[in-house]
């Protein structure tokens, strides 16, 4: 079957979408799979789960899992390189596991074999993270960062100071680090007699290094100077900005300093702009909801709120509601901060604060830019929020996302920004609330059987007998650790959200000012499915473990 049929079949392309790339190819005389990522209609890891379907071999996406030392040691990069493959592990003393992006690579299979001296088994990965993940697979095995890190602590032990060339490489390996370990912050905090380095990964601090003391000034220093701050001033907190380009990915870098008892403080915020372009019916909300959110992407006007903490995964969201509205059809605007995935036929800006150019500026100069559709990044003060609220009753359909707890707890909080209740009511379509949790890795996850403090933890009754509509959990997994997931038990994270379909019943309690629960019980009625039991549909279908629901929800 042709790719663009088979993507049809899938329902991840429409007709017209198909239509379109095929006249764009005739121009450009690219491949059909790498004009359908360029437009944004479909991601490159779901041509590859497509082709792999096709092909009959599994896929590993690449953007989860870390390629294992071991295997990228038997074969030199220029032979996978042009043989087009990438070696991810060993197995069973006799095989290795080779990644590629043409299901039907003879060449790979035979080198691969040849090479290591041992059985191949194939994996599809997706072809844009292909270069990007042999690049630096090997760049981290010629320059392992770690081990110069350690080098340097080491150095530390019997001198005192560091020469100021081995202190610039400390603090470059200490960032780089966290490139490495695909870290979304990197914190240097002080203590009375060290300084230790964490690295948030997938949501979660974790502990990389403990450094003499002696050497904190020196890397503040460094970092200060790197994001253009006061290397004088020490008591008052500071932000800047850096950017490094790092095997052609830029990473801009937010510095944060805040003066503590032990000195100053550091977190970088490392922004890869690597959002993905997902479906909406692959980021894990329940299917019976996504089915009628889907339908509410067709409506000419109201407006669409995203809701949750930072670092939840809205904007992911927000980009696979995008994908659902026809973007041929309809004048799309949107302004981001910053703009994370770049989509042909959509009117992508970004805010510029220095210039000026925030949420309420944007919304209001759109209203002149004939839309059909306007993606707000964020509502967050009381003019952003009317300018929404206005657009989504004049006409257009308006994308936002808003900090609230749960789906409820958004109407609160657009109250508190002075709307009208009855502007509201007749407004909002549909509110989702989501969180990111982790997921177990699949190739070292361990399966037992549910225990009594797990239902305890869960605040699921024990001894059989769960309430009402609480689905029976019988066996779980737990996290072990691997080579395939940097010995943590986890790779990558998916959302459990709950979505709420404002219907008739819910306007009216809007607008009548009825209480949060009262409009909560309807909207249960109505088929929401709370954020809780998202999760532990999750741990019941074994994606996730008891420890990282209770972390999150
Ligand atoms: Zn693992």
């Amino acid at each position: 079957m042709k790719l663009g049929e088979a993507l049809k079949e899938k329902g991840l392309l429409t007709e017209d979408r198909l239509q379109l790339a095929l006249a764009h190819q005739k121009v450009t005389g690219d491949l059909i799979g790498e004009t359908f990522v360029k437009l944004g209609f479909v991601s490159s890891s779901e041509i590859a789960k497509t082709l792999a379907e096709q092909a009959g071999i599994p896929f590993l996406d690449l953007s989860e899992h870390t390629v294992s030392e071991e295997a990228i040691r038997l074969i030199p990069k220029d032979i996978a390189e042009k043989a087009g493959f990438i070696p991810l592990r060993l197995i069973d003393d006799d095989t290795i596991e080779i990644g590629v992006t043409n299901p039907s690579n003879i060449t790979a299979m035979d080198m691969a074999s040849k090479l290591s001296r041992r059985k191949t088994r194939v994996l599809m990965i997706d072809g844009n993270a292909f270069n990007k993940t042999l690049e630096s697979a090997y760049y981290f095995l010629e320059n392992p960062i770690q081990q110069f890190i350690h080098k340097a602590i080491e150095e530390l032990r019997t001198s005192e100071t560091l020469p100021a060339t081995t202190a610039a490489d400390l603090s470059q390996n200490l960032i780089m680090e966290g490139v490495r370990r695909k870290a979304t912050d990197v914190h240097i905090s002080p203590t009375a007699d060290t300084v230790n380095i964490f690295y948030r990964v997938d949501g979660v601090l974790q502990h990389g290094f403990c450094i003499n003391k002696s050497v904190h000034n020196v890397i503040v220093s460094r970092i200060k100077v790197l994001s253009k701050l006061d290397i004088s001033e020490k008591r008052l907190p500071q932000d800047g900005a850096f950017s490094l380009t790092f095997l052609e990915t830029k990473y801009d870098m937010r510095v944060s300093t805040t003066p503590t008892i032990y000195g100053e403080n550091i977190v970088i915020r490392v922004l890869a702009g690597t959002a993905q372009l997902l479906s909406i019916d692959s980021l894990g909300f329940d299917h019976e909801s996504i089915h009628r959110l889907e339908t509410i992407f067709q409506k000419p006007c109201g407006i669409v709120l995203i809701s949750g903490p930072t670092g939840s995964g809205k904007t992911t969201t927000l980009y696979a509601s995008l994908r659902e509205i026809n973007l041929i059809e309809r004048n799309v605007l949107t302004v981001e901060d910053p703009v994370e995935y770049k989509l042909s036929f959509v009117k992508q800006t970004s805010i510029n604060l220095k210039a000026g150019y925030d949420f309420a500026l944007a919304g209001r100069n759109f209203m002149r830019q004939d839309p059909d559709v306007i993606l707000l990044g964020e509502i967050r003060d009381e003019e952003t929020a009317k300018i929404a609220i206005r657009a989504s009753i004049s006409g257009h359909l308006v994308l936002s996302t808003i900090h609230s707890n749960d789906a409820v707890t958004s109407i609160p909080r657009l109250l508190d920004f002075n709307i009208d209740r009855f502007m509201l009511s007749s407004s909002l379509l549909a509110v989702i609330s989501q969180r990111l949790i982790r997921k177990l890795c699949k190739f070292c996850k361990e399966e037992y059987s549910v225990t009594e403090d797990d239902l305890r933890k869960l605040g699921l009754s024990g001894n059989g007998s769960t309430p009402r509509d609480e689905p029976v959990l019988t066996t779980a997994c737990r996290p072990k650790g691997c080579s395939m997931c940097n010995e943590t038990g986890y790779t990558g994270r998916t959302v459990v959200g709950e979505i709420m379909l404002v219907n008739d019943q819910i306007k009216e309690l809007i607008s009548e000012g009825a209480s949060l629960f009262k409009v909560r019980e309807e909207a249960f009625r109505n088929g929401m499915v709370s954020l809780k039991m998202s999760g532990l549909d999750n741990i019941r279908r074994h994606v996730t473990c008891v420890d990282e629901v209770v972390r999150v929800i």
